[in-house]
């Protein structure tokens, strides 16, 4: 038995999760929810089906707390935020298989979602200090600008990379000297409730509070909660969308991060073998379930033949397997509402008229029978097919030739997203032209995923709204008050 498997089956968790409020955790009076292991089938706890009184507590519970910690001193949230790295830090190999368990995404690629988090707590926690507003002489006084905290926000988040979610969504919120009510995916809970436990020994009580359960129960009573003052919402276009009416009709500030369909550019200089093992990885990490996937791959003509002979042998080549073996790099989807999605797309596609050139199908793993684990799957299309256009959140690309670099430019845009694109060439004003022409809130050049600590995160178009990740995010999480201050009241009679 290998380490990872050994550890896999040390994890326990509790019989049921109550929902985390106000510091503890709270019985859940309207029920519970299987967390179940998306590869075998295996009911492995139970988590709150949180409702509309549950949300009531939490956000009571937040807005109590908010009157203190809107007054902590940045040092002392600083001092606070980097207790939680510490504490994610040093849970991280546990933390990481409970996430494998609960999405079924590979043990391997699974420190890269804790590392982003760690390193997005010291981020914040370093931003703050340095988060100062302005402030100069104006006659006879002082014009002073600060940016006070919003109050209580509501954050919600979907399945797919659940700590990097929960840390883009926390840390800067508390840095800035909110408190929180988070709603996290039903399908991925169990590593945020096992965080709860760690900040029960680190934050002031009502400061973050979760509620799990269902987005229509939930979700919708937390974004209709008249005393919250910010909506964040990282998942789909259509409940983005949603919330983002909400926000429209509450006028209350709001951050959206939505799906994409990013473009992936290969010019005619690249190593082949690099470019190559680079798409196959930008489309295969996470399962493929990836907001930021690299799933519309544009090749140059005059590598095309020999560049996708050895993708679609590479595609052959990648392990699809068990999550918890640390040498699988696909493993399942989170459940079979997705597993079918995707399927649903792969028979669209065909029916399209674009041509398969491998993978396509469901493959038993044994162990894992209950499992939607789906081949990396090629097609070769053109860009206006709704398999070009529509996010499918599986391991599955659509491949376009093309010429002439306007041409694949103008290509590459057309499409409802702009979150993310990729391009691969030596030649560096290829890559920048290109770059700054593309409508893409992150480009990568030559490495696809290259997230780095404070690069600004978020969506050009459909994609969304607002930018996490970065510096930004405390303008996300604050609003300036301009305080002018008049040494001496005007003289007597002056209003004539
Ligand atoms: P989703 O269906 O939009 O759900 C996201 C979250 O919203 C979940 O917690 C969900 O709850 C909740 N929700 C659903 N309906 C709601 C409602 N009416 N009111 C309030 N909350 C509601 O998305 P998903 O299926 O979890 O995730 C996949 C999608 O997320 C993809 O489209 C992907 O592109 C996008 N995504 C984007 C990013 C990004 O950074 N831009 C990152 C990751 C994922 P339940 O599902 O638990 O019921
Ligand atoms: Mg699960």
């Amino acid at each position: 038995m290998n380490t990872t498997t050994k550890l896999a089956k040390e994890i326990s968790f509790d019989a049921q999760y109550g929902n985390y409020i106000n510091g503890e955790f709270a019985n859940c009076e309207s029920g519970y929810i299987d967390a179940v292991n998306p590869a075998t089938g295996e009911v492995m706890s139970q988590i709150a089906r949180g409702n509309k009184d549950d949300i009531d507590r939490a956000v009571e519970a937040a807005g109590v707390a908010f009157e203190t910690w809107s007054t902590t001193t940045i040092e002392e949230r600083s001092a606070y935020l980097h207790k939680i790295a510490n504490a994610l830090e040093e849970n991280k190999e546990r933390l990481c298989m409970i996430d494998c368990l609960d999405t079924g995404r590979p043990i391997y690629e699974l420190a890269v979602d804790y590392n982003i988090a760690i390193n997005q707590f010291r981020y914040f926690a370093s931003a703050i200090l340095t988060y100062e507003g302005t402030s100069r002489a104006i006659p006879d006084g002082q014009l002073i600008v600060q940016k006070d905290p919003l109050g209580v926000c509501a954050q919600i988040i979907p399945w797919n990379v659940p700590m990097i979610m929960v840390s883009f969504k926390l840390a800067p919120a508390l840095a800035t000297g909110n408190t929180i009510v988070m709603k996290p995916a039903e399908d991925a809970s169990l590593s945020t409730l096992e965080l709860a436990k760690l900040l029960k020994d680190i934050l002031p009580k009502g400061v973050v509070n979760f509620v799990t359960g269902y987005g229509v129960e939930a979700g919708d009573a937390l974004i209709n909660h008249p005393n919250i003052h910010k909506l964040s919402f990282t998942g789909s276009e259509g409940v983005g969308r949603l919330i983002g009416k909400t926000a429209g009709e509450r006028l209350l500030p709001v951050t959206l991060e939505l799906g994409g369909k990013s473009p992936h550019i290969i010019f005619p200089d690249v190593d082949i073998e690099r470019a190559v093992e680079n798409v196959t990885f930008g489309y295969c990490f996470y399962n493929g379930q990836s907001c930021v996937l690299g799933s519309r791959v544009f090749v140059h003509d005059a590598i095309y033949d020999e560049f996708m002979g050895k993708l679609v042998e590479r595609a052959k080549t990648v392990k699809v397997g068990d999550p918890t073996d640390p040498s699988t790099r696909v493993s399942t989807l989170i459940n079979e509402k997705q597993g079918k999605r995707v399927l649903g797309y792969i028979e669209m596609a065909k029916e399209e008229g674009a041509k398969l050139l491998v993978g396509g199908n469901r493959v038993t793993v044994p162990n894992n029978e209950h499992g939607y684990f789906i081949e990396p799957t090629i097609f070769e299309a053109t860009n206006d097919m709704r398999i070009s256009q529509e996010e499918i959140f599986g391991p599955v690309i659509t491949v376009m030739r093309w010429n002439d670099v306007d041409t694949v430019i103008k290509e590459a845009n057309d499409v409802g997203f702009g979150l993310a694109a990729g391009i691969m060439t030596n030649n560096l004003e290829n890559a920048m032209k290109t770059a700054n022409k593309l409508q893409a809130g992150s480009v990568w050049i030559n490495q696809y995923f290259s997230f780095q600590t404070g690069a600004p995160f978020g969506g050009f178009k459909n994609s969304g709204l607002g930018r996490e990740y970065g510096k930004e995010a405390l303008d996300e999480y604050t609003q300036a008050k301009s305080i002018a201050v008049n040494f001496n009241p005007p003289p007597a009679g002056f209003f004539g």
